[in-house]
């Protein structure tokens, strides 16, 4: 959650200044766009045909909520680095032995 100057909550960085994404306002304590709160918390990643078959869902839990909600994939990046993060592991855990 995050948020602004004025009291306006949004879930993700992405929304400030965005008053029509803001989900509430900690200040009048008062909701805003609960659709979009919603839309941010119940997606269950599990239910989605790609990340329920890929082996970085306990990781990503699904990627990032604001790309999912603009219709693209979230992926970690860690599907990009993983191969070489393992490769260089080793040589990092002896220089840290020494
Ligand atoms: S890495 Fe991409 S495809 Fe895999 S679970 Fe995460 S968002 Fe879904």
């Amino acid at each position: 959650m995050v948020i602004d100057a004025e009291g306006f909550m949004y879930k993700c960085w992405m929304d400030i200044g965005n008053r029509a994404l803001s989900v509430g306002n900690i200040k009048s304590n008062t909701l805003g766009n609960e659709a979009l709160l919603y839309q941010y918390m119940l997606y269950e990643p599990v239910k989605d045909e790609v990340c329920s078959q890929c082996k970085y869902l306990p990781v990503c839990l699904g990627g990032c909520p604001h790309e999912r909600l603009q219709g693209k994939k979230g992926c970690t990046t860690l599907k990009e680095t993983v191969q070489d993060y393992m490769e260089y592991l080793p040589e990092v855990m002896e220089q840290n032995r020494s």
